[in-house]
Parts: structure tokens; C-alpha cells; sequence
């Protein structure tokens, strides 16, 4: 007999947004110098015989100077306590944080979860301590967020792809940042990706995508990422591109951290 795996509901936490941030950053090259919006999501998912999981704890509020410094602004629409609150969870109830990243807008608010272990790629903390991408990785906040998890048994470092439950599966994607994390859940929708920045616009990087338009039109399914259109932000322009293709080929629902098309198509609840 075929065995199923579990199926588990994700729901959309809208926490904050990113203001007047430069396009460019988003998608290469692309209208430099024009400012964007764009909203700024965690993902909480949860099921039968897991704990809560919450994906990413968003931007921290107390350093909004850090924003600043690279250029964009920070504005938080309500707070953890508030977001879970709806959804009936207490920030205690949250057991596991499994962050796509560690950039500043995605792991700001980790000390209120106390009573969960935060799963991550070990290559992410490395890569983040050593300050390659500068103030996306600024001092105080790397030295806030080493201080506060520092506690003997909180972290839970990864080097290869796993299945943390079954029809839950953690994959290493360098194509953002070093230790970039996919979080792959099997749903009712099929499988949903979790890609943090590896995407930040589907619609501009997969389906209105020019550069093989040729190619694209013979293909079956025209939705298609080719990675030609890399994240403007990224240490790596092969792996950015890389990522894109890798998402695009594996994901039914791809959830990108900061792409309104994600609520747009499945609202708040998936
Ligand atoms: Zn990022
Ligand atoms: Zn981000």
C-alpha cells in the first residue's frame, strides 16, 4: 500500500512591511532607483503530531536605524503575540522557529519564543557572523541574536537536507544568502516551499519573464522559472539564479517572504 504522507495547514502571518526599498534590490537591475513596498512574512505551520512551527520572527523593531542603513524602512502592522493571538497560539505554544535565513528582517524576534529550538543552517549562522553581506548582517544585531540563543540545547544547527517530520523537509538553498533554508510542507494545495528571499517576486522573476520568452512559450506549463531574472540582493548571482530554477521546479505553492502574490492567490490560510 502506498504510504500518505501527513498533510499540514500553513497560515500567513502579515507581521510588518518593508518601505521604500530600491526594486533593484528585488529583481537585478530592474527599475533601479524606483522605491517599492512590500509586505513582510512569517508562516506558522501546524498539523497532528507536530509541534507549532513557526517560520521566521520578522523585523526587529528595536534597531530601526538598521533599516535605515541599508536604504528602506521598517513598519510593524502588529506583533507576534498579536498575530498568533488570532489564530488561537500563545508565543509559548511555539516550539520550533525554522528561519530561511538569517537577514535582519527575519529573525528579529526570536527571544520571544523561549520555549522553542531554532533549526538553521549551520553554514547561515557562519556565513552571517562573518559579515560578508556587511549591514545586512550589522554587528549589534548578530551579536543580539548569538547572545539571546546561546542557551545550551535552543539551537539545532544543520549541514544537509532532512525531513524534520514526515512531509516536512528542510533543503540547504545557497542562492540568497550562504545557508539559505527551503522550508518544503506537504499541504492540502500539494507541496508548499517556504523559499524566505530566494523569490521576493514570483511574477516579475517566473511568469513575466522576457529574456526566454521563446523558450517559455513551447513549454507545456508556461509558468516556469528559468532564472534569468536572480533576486537583485544576493552574494551569488549563479546561485541566485540556481535557487529560482530549483524552487520553481519543485513547488505547487511557492511562499516567498515578501510577495503579496502569496495572499493574493491563497489568502491568509493554506
Ligand atoms: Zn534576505
Ligand atoms: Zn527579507
Amino acid at each position: 500500500m502506498e504510504k500518505k504522507e501527513p498533510v499540514y495547514k500553513i497560515n500567513v502571518l502579515h507581521v510588518a512591511n518593508v518601505i521604500n526599498s530600491d526594486q533593484s534590490n528585488h529583481v537585478l537591475k530592474y527599475h533601479q532607483g524606483e522605491k517599492c513596498n512590500s509586505p513582510t512574512y512569517s508562516y506558522l505551520i501546524t498539523g497532528e503530531n507536530i509541534p507549532p512551527m513557526l517560520v521566521d520572527t520578522g523585523i526587529m523593531e528595536r534597531f530601526p536605524q538598521i533599516m535605515r542603513r541599508l536604504g528602506m524602512d521598517g513598519v510593524i502592522l502588529k506583533t507576534y503575540e498579536e498575530a498568533l493571538g488570532e489564530l488561537g497560539y500563545k508565543l509559548e505554544d511555539i516550539k520550533v522557529i525554522l528561519h530561511t535565513h538569517l537577514h535582519i528582517d527575519h529573525a528579529g524576534n526570536d527571544d520571544l519564543f523561549p520555549n522553542a529550538k531554532i533549526i538553521m543552517p549551520r553554514k547561515e549562522l557562519m556565513f552571517a557572523v562573518a559579515g560578508i553581506m556587511d549591514e545586512q548582517y550589522p554587528a549589534e544585531y548578530i551579536t543580539y541574536l548569538v547572545e539571546q540563543s546561546h542557551v545550551p540545547g535552543r539551537m539545532r544547527l544543520i549541514d544537509c537536507d532532512i525531513n524534520i517530520a514526515p512531509g516536512i523537509r528542510l533543503e540547504i538553498n545557497e542562492a540568497h544568502t550562504w545557508g539559505s533554508m527551503n522550508i518544503c510542507v506537504n499541504t492540502r494545495k500539494g507541496l508548499a516551499i517556504m523559499c524566505g528571499d530566494v523569490i521576493y517576486d514570483e511574477t516579475l522573476q517566473c511568469h513575466e519573464n522576457d529574456v526566454f520568452l521563446d523558450v517559455a512559450e513551447q513549454c507545456k506549463n508556461p509558468i516556469q522559472g528559468f532564472g534569468d531574472r536572480p533576486t537583485g540582493n544576493n552574494w551569488n548571482n549563479w546561485a541566485a539564479k540556481m535557487g529560482v530554477v530549483d524552487v520553481m521546479s519543485k513547488a505547487d505553492v511557492v511562499l516567498p517572504s515578501h510577495d503579496p502574490r502569496v495572499v493574493q492567490l491563497y489568502g491568509y490560510e493554506i
